[in-house]
């Protein structure tokens, strides 16, 4: 078996302090094989977003572990824990996270501007990136300008750009229409299956969570439900 791309385990976080303290994540383990997509479904309220903040290492947890290929994550901090996030992980949010005042290329090439990546470069792998999401013709316009799908396209390419080997996305299309929603969709997964990009997303949508290999379901911060099964890698 190859070591899993991440290996959560018995994983706690509360926010607060004494009596106005609350446990999100009450412990809770899986492993997630690369190449895989995971949904992460469960109520409001249940922890989902908590449990995806630290696969992404955008936050820790309190008690347990996380290892992203095999290598604890608890010693990472500051420069180094940046550099892996931004070289290893694109993130989709549904609040698409756009600077509208900045052009659509502006907005995808910044993970490559923190990476350090020159500008030329940057340049050819940004329009790259918006070629791949059909968006070519929009680099040059203020991203505020753009309609809801365009900009979730945009945040994908965005995610992209740096060749990541996770994708994170959490509520990818709540914000937008059914059928846009469903092209958002299509674009996710022919990313994870013909890139081989490992697909963690968290969602209410019920046939977007179906599309998954596996779905984890969240209560109360704990996991109640694993089902389908890991892809062989
Ligand atoms: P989900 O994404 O499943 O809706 P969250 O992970 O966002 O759930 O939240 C889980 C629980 O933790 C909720 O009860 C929420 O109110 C609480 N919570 C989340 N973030 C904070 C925070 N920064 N401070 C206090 N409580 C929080
Ligand atoms: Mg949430």
């Amino acid at each position: 078996m190859p070591t899993p791309i991440l290996q959560v385990r018995d994983v706690h976080r509360s926010y607060g302090r004494g009596q106005t303290r609350f446990e999100a994540l009450k412990g809770v383990s899986f492993d997630v094989a690369e190449g895989e997509s995971i949904a992460i479904i469960g109520k409001s309220g249940s922890g989902k977003s908590t449990l995806m903040h630290l696969l992404a290492l955008l936050d820790a947890p309190d008690a347990g572990s996380i290892a992203l290929e095999g290598v604890d994550t608890a010693g990472l901090r500051g420069t180094r824990l940046n550099r892996t996030r931004n070289k290893t992980f694109g993130f989709v949010f549904q609040q698409f996270f756009l600077t509208g005042a900045n052009s659509v290329l502006e907005n995808v090439i910044l993970p490559l501007k923190i990476a350090g990546v020159g500008g030329k470069e940057r340049r050819r792998r940004g329009l790259a990136a918006l070629e791949q999401l059909d968006l070519a013709d929009k680099a040059k316009n203020k991203a505020v300008n753009l309609s809801g799908g365009q900009k979730q396209r945009v945040v994908i390419a965005r995610a992209l750009v740096n060749d990541p080997r996770i994708i994170f996305a959490d509520e990818p299309t709540g914000n937008l229409d059914t059928a846009t929603g469903a092209v958002v969709e299509d674009i996710l997964f022919t990313l994870n299956r013909e890139h081989g990009i490992t697909l963690i997303v968290v969602t209410h949508d019920e046939d977007l969570a179906a599309r998954c290999d596996r779905r984890i379901v969240i209560r109360d911060g704990r996991i109640v439900e694993i089902t389908g099964s890991a892809v062989a890698a």
